[in-house]
């Protein structure tokens, strides 16, 4: 079994469900008390947050990468990125290290296409919602074509990520609004619907949407076992 890495923290809410969905598909797999190789090392989200809003992407980078080597010296055979907004900079993380990533939108990408999904609605921070290193990587190398809220939608969703999903915090008010989103979405013909940000599934269920719902968090995480077990 290769050993995973894990660079969390992005927010550590987020990284909880990584690790057990991970040693749970472990478990799934090879029963018994198989358990999975994990390297995880988790940031200090504050600081990432204020560089992320001061367009300072490059000082992310260099701290993310720095924390990727962390992860290679200690053993990991590959990167796992837990947070869809900090692949922007997944490019110069790649170049820093001498193992491989597993993309986050590619992992995503290729269950819609299983699914036979073409249209698809994207929910995310505005970064991933606007800036065209997740949308762009879904529609260029995937061919699927991107929805994505209203202005008034993207500002509730980033919103709704940093102040309160971040904190561990989960209200039924956001959840009315992500649902009206969602239905919005639909009308403009997504056939499903991207939790693109780690932290969505803690508030959307499957339930709040009439079109099926991608985890990228449950996704990614399941993808990581696949490749730890790969021969
Ligand atoms: N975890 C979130 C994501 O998947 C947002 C937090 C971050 O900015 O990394 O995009």
């Amino acid at each position: 079994m290769k050993t995973i890495g894990l660079l969390g923290g992005m927010s550590w809410e987020s990284t909880v469900p990584y690790y057990r969905v991970i040693n749970e598909t472990v478990g799934e797999r090879l029963g018994g008390l198989h358990s999975a190789r994990v390297v995880l090392y988790s940031v200090e989200f504050q600081e990432i947050e204020r560089l992320q809003h001061a367009d300072r992407w490059d000082d992310t980078a260099e701290i993310l990468t720095a924390a990727a080597r962390s992860i290679e010296a200690a053993g990991a055979d590959f990167l796992v990125i837990c947070t869809n907004t900090m692949h922007k900079v997944a490019a110069q993380i790649e170049e820093g290290i001498g193992i491989p990533l597993l993309h986050i939108a590619d992992a995503t990408a290729e269950e819609i296409k299983a699914a036979g999904v073409r249209t698809v609605g994207l929910l995310g921070t505005k970064f991933t919602m606007e800036h065209d290193f997740y949308r762009g990587r879904l529609e260029q190398n995937h061919g699927l074509e991107v929805v994505v809220p209203d202005e008034v939608g993207r500002d509730t969703v980033h919103r709704v990520i940093y102040e309160e999903l971040c904190l561990g915090t989960v209200r039924d008010d956001s959840r009315a609004a992500f649902r009206k989103i969602i239905e919005d979405l639909v009308a403009r013909g997504a056939e499903a619907v991207i939790l693109g940000c780690t932290e969505i599934s803690m508030l959307v269920k499957p339930e709040d949407s009439t079109v099926p719902v991608f985890d990228t968090t449950a996704i990614h995480a399941r993808k990581a076992v696949d490749w730890a077990l790969e021969e």
